[in-house]
């Protein structure tokens, strides 16, 4: 029963014109090997593989005094004999499926450009979900407003729109991931997002960097044309900084950025399909990254000493002379970051080129995180509260409470990450002993609760309804 599924399955498959086929021993795909051939058991070979195979068979037997024309009016004789028993490439039948592109006159094919939101609208959408970090918000808004413009632009003119990849500066938690995350889904453009530290020259233990691009064809359900309108987001970018004083060759630094060079500028790029690294069992597609937007992200630790020096150092001259601890305490030192700071910092001149729009996120402080715990639209508190509503509980936060999960948050250096582990923390007993009780109607988390000297105030369903 279960094969004459499976069997109907692959013939489907088979008649499917918009899922790509590949040559189970090149794997090539049909549009770049031409048409495939089918053998016994659905798998599928191209013309030139196939040629190869019967050179092969042909010179093997031919040094051993055989003809191939003998051997095939000899199998005449016994129909039931076939010539190659390719059984043992059944898996080459349930590679991954991908969607061709479709057509390139269809119109499918281009952003629509009625559909991106206006700068301002992407800022006032992403204004629901992320506090604070008013300046990259903007700088996000325009670029990817920009970026769909540009992949849309049909006019026949010399003037070509260059690429908006990004580059995003900003502490450890300080809501990078989440920024793009949130810009994805609100555009509803699919998101791969890698890590700078994994990725090494192709040869090398760890992940090619093509890989980035199967992710991205992963998060597009496989769907080519989709992928290649989608977001990258490479993190820990500062991680790829040149190193200093060594005379080994740099397999994960300098090397990965060279190697996403022709990623980010757009080129053609042999992906493969479901796996992070080409190996002989992966099927391979070209994907064209032209249109995809790159975007980079890292903390950049000390920078703010290499910027300090350099504003030092071109205040000192001339008429403008400041006093030298001038920058010491300044909180907009980050803002002020130029491409030679990066550059001294490690990274390399001609991938700097193609991060042309730079911008940093500040660290959060007492009151960002403060309003972090309640006023996303999916803030923390708002899911601990409903999680409670739903055994008619209500949970309140005392405006106390929540600075000192602030300041404890703070103390973490971690940013607002450290807010979900110490929620975690404090709400553990309460979520346990809540539907113990029925009769408990309210819970009130207090300062005295978080800072450990006393207990949350627990009101009765009764009590509630006096008070009210
Ligand atoms: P990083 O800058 O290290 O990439 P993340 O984006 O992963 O940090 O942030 C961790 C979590 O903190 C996010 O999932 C999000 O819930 C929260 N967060 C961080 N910054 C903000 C912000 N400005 N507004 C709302 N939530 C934030």
């Amino acid at each position: 029963m279960s094969e004459e599924k499976e069997n109907k399955e692959k013939e489907n498959k088979e008649d499917r014109k918009d899922v790509e086929r590949f040559c189970a021993l090149c794997r090539r795909s049909e549009s770049q090997a031409g048409k495939l051939i089918e053998m016994p058991n659905h798998i599928l070979v191209c013309s030139s593989c196939m040629q190869k195979g019967f050179d092969t068979v042909n010179r093997q037997m031919e040094s051993e005094g055989f003809h191939l024309q003998d051997l095939f009016r000899n199998l005449e004789n016994f129909p039931g004999i076939q010539l190659f028993d390719l059984g043992g490439f059944s898996p080459f039948a349930k590679a991954p499926e991908v969607k061709k592109k479709p057509e390139k006159d269809a119109e499918t094919s281009v952003v629509d450009m009625k559909k991106v939101p206006a700068p301002h609208k992407i800022k006032q959408m992403l204004d629901e979900y992320v506090i604070g970090q008013e300046r990259a918000k903007k700088a996000i808004s325009v670029a990817v407003y920009n970026h769909y413009k540009r992949v849309s632009d049909q006019l026949e003119d010399d003037i070509e729109i260059e690429k908006s990849n990004m580059l995003m500066i900003g502490p450890t938690g300080s809501g990078k991931t989440y920024l793009v995350r949130t810009l994805s889904r609100l555009l509803d453009v699919p998101l791969a997002i890698a890590d700078a530290t994994s990725l090494t020259e192709a040869g090398y233990i760890g992940d090619d960097i093509e890989s980035v691009c199967s992710k991205l064809l992963a998060a597009a359900d496989n769907d080519l044309d989709r992928a290649e309108h989608g977001i990258i987001f490479i993190d820990e970018i500062d991680k790829l900084a040149k190193k200093k004083n060594t005379n080994q060759r740099d397999v994960s630094g300098e090397a990965v950025q060279q190697g996403l060079l022709k990623l980010l500028e757009g080129s053609e790029v042999e992906v493969p399909v479901g796996a992070t690294s080409k190996n002989a069992m992966t099927p391979l597609v070209t994907m064209n990254t032209r249109n995809i937007l790159f975007i980079c992200g890292g903390a950049f630790p000390d920078i703010e000493i290499i910027i300090k020096e350099r504003l030092n150092r071109q205040a000192s001259i001339g008429f403008y002379a400041d006093l030298k601890d001038k920058y010491d305490h300044d909180p907009h030192l980050m803002e002020k970051v130029s491409v030679e700071d990066l550059r001294k910092f490690g990274m390399i001149p001609e991938f700097l080129g193609r991060l042309p729009v730079i911008f940093t996120l500040s660290g959060l402080d007492e009151d960002m995180l403060t309003r972090i715990l309640v006023e996303p639209r999916n803030a923390i508190i708002k899911q601990y509260k409903k999680l409670l509503a739903m055994d008619e509980v209500k949970l309140e936060f005392e405006e106390d409470a929540l600075r000192a999960i602030a300041k404890k948050a703070l103390e973490k250096e971690t940013g607002a990450r450290a807010l979900r582990a110490l929620l975690e923390d404090y709400m553990l007993d309460i979520m346990f002993e809540i539907p113990k009780d029925e009769s408990i109607g309210k819970v009130v988390i207090t300062r005295e609760y978080i800072e450990g000297t006393g207990v949350p105030r627990i009101m009765l369903r009764d009590q509630q309804r006096i008070s009210g």
